[in-house]
């Protein structure tokens, strides 16, 4: 049997239809940027999540970019990330010139660890980037808590978390401004790069709005510098074509997950990820972990056995190259330094058939017994 870690092909079979009818329609009309696909996309986007008003963005990285910068962050400040992320949240803080500030992740959710939020803290601080990462939502209650006792800006990154909710809350309604990822491996994935960001905070989405198009909502009118941040009508097509299925697809995710846990307790070696009381997990990922001593050997034989399997992050943030000038070193993150030789990816999509999900399982405990 074959397992591959993201079916995108089976997914396109089910939409195929739907996806060339729209682009037979934009290649008719030659509108490819900013058209009737980006508009209609927004709107509903900005409804799934229940929130006031959403950009459609070229990719997640740059949504990123477009809050902190648009928040006015910059040199001289200081924004927390989570060590236990995807560069890109990093990176968003330094392009404005302030200073990224990594705070380790808890063992059990590998979201920020809240307990290590407070000691993080400088006069310097300005805003804290939770990310819900895997698909499982930050402790929106204590950060928000902290948040507002330090005065510090939240934003968002869900670019693993579409639909997730904490507390009965979509996340993207837990900051200043939240940011999604269609990258095509995401749960709502385009075909190319695109992403959104999301805010209730009308001034901040007027300036954000300037900020994707050369500082102008109006042609030929630049009220500040911005840049090119916005989605081609081809990936809004795409979007609006697998939003209606997003629901069904984030709950067989959640049902395979369930499986998973079913299967898979109980085997000595794997360790199971956690769920926060309150927070509805979207499973992007599911992330186990083994002994680091195993870890290669594990997965190799999965792939022998035609299972594919994911590694998120191999390297921690404070241990990349790019972040040598903040002058971290090994040891500053003992937990993520842990988790990153122990983690492992299971194939996770909605395509993945019971009997897929049985097979993975049952590999996974015949290489734990021997
Ligand atoms: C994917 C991702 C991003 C970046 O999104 P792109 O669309 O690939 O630019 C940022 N943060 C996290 C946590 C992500 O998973």
């Amino acid at each position: 049997m074959k397992v591959p870690f993201l079916d995108l092909h089976s997914q396109y079979l089910e939409i195929k239809d739907e996806i060339q009818a729209a682009f037979d329609d934009i290649l008719r009309r030659t509108a490819f940027i900013s058209g009737k696909y980006v508009e209609r996309f927004e709107k509903e986007f900005g409804e799934a999540i229940q929130v006031g008003f959403c950009l459609a963005t070229s990719s997640g990285t740059d949504a990123l970019h477009m809050a902190t910068w648009a928040l006015g962050l910059g040199p001289g400040d200081e924004v927390l990330v989570p060590v236990n992320t995807f560069i890109a949240t990093a990176e968003a803080v330094s392009f404005t010139g302030a200073r990224p500030v990594f705070v380790d992740h808890d063992p059990e959710t590998y979201n920020i660890d809240v307990a290590k939020i407070e000691e993080s803290i400088t006069p310097k601080t300005k805003a804290i980037i939770p990310v819900h990462l895997y698909g499982q939502p930050a402790n929106m209650e204590a950060i928000a808590e902290i948040a507002r006792w330090r005065n510090l800006i939240i934003i968002e990154d869900a670019c693993q978390a579409h639909l997730a909710r904490f507390n009965g809350t979509t996340v993207g309604n837990f900051g200043r401004a939240a940011v999604f990822s269609f990258f095509p491996g995401k749960n709502l994935g385009a075909y190319g790069d695109a992403g959104a960001v999301v805010t209730n905070d009308q001034t901040l989405y007027e300036k954000m709005r300037r900020i994707r198009v050369h500082g102008g909502v109006e042609k030929d009118v630049h009220e500040m510098i911005g840049h090119n941040y916005r989605m081609s009508e081809f990936q809004a097509a795409v979007l609006s074509v697998k939003l209606p299925h997003l629901r069904r697809w984030t709950a067989r995710r959640q049902q395979v997950a369930e499986m998973y846990r079913r299967l898979l307790s109980g085997i000595e070696g794997v360790t199971l990820p956690s769920v926060l009381d309150g927070a509805e997990h979207v499973y992007h990922l599911f992330v186990i972990r083994v002994p680091a001593e195993r870890r290669d050997a594990f997965r190799s034989y999965l792939a022998e056995n035609g299972i594919a399997t994911g590694l998120q992050y191999r390297i921690p943030i404070h241990l990349q190259k790019a972040y040598a000038h903040l002058n971290y070193r090994r040891g500053d993150f003992p937990v993520a330094e842990r988790s990153c030789n122990e983690v492992v990816s299971l194939p996770m999509c909605p395509m993945l058939k019971d009997s897929q999900v049985e097979y993975v399982c049952e590999k996974t405990r015949s290489f734990f017994s021997s």
